[in-house]
């Protein structure tokens, strides 16, 4: 069985990193006129993430909800609570709620 480089191995999990930002791009862009349309990209982005092995960046992850896998826009379709030390991210198509951790001084893109 040949082995595949490291270097290789890397490469293509940038490659698929940069489609799974791509595919979050498309569906920021096509919420206004489609927002089906985004969660149809973002389901795309999550399965390149399965099939690479890649791990969503996590200002990525708050975007889908955890239960419906719907695309998740601040004011639209969620919810953002601050809770002291966690963030409250309430999906509004599903009613999930989820909590990430938060520092006031965080470097959120
Ligand atoms: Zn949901």
């Amino acid at each position: 069985m040949a082995r595949k480089k490291k270097n290789q191995k890397n490469l293509i999990k940038d490659i698929a990193i940069q489609r799974i930002e791509y595919l979050f791009r498309l569906a920021e862009e096509n919420y206004g006129s489609s927002p089906q349309r985004s969660d149809r990209y973002v389901a795309l982005a999550r399965r390149i993430g399965m099939r690479y092995r890649v791990r969503l960046p996590s200002y990525l992850k708050r975007r889908i909800c955890k239960d419906c896998h719907s695309f998740l826009v601040p004011g639209s379709s969620s919810r953002i609570r601050l809770h002291g030390r966690y963030m409250t991210i309430t999906c509004l198509k599903c009613g999930k709620e989820m909590r990430y951790p938060y520092k006031s001084e965080n470097k959120i893109a």
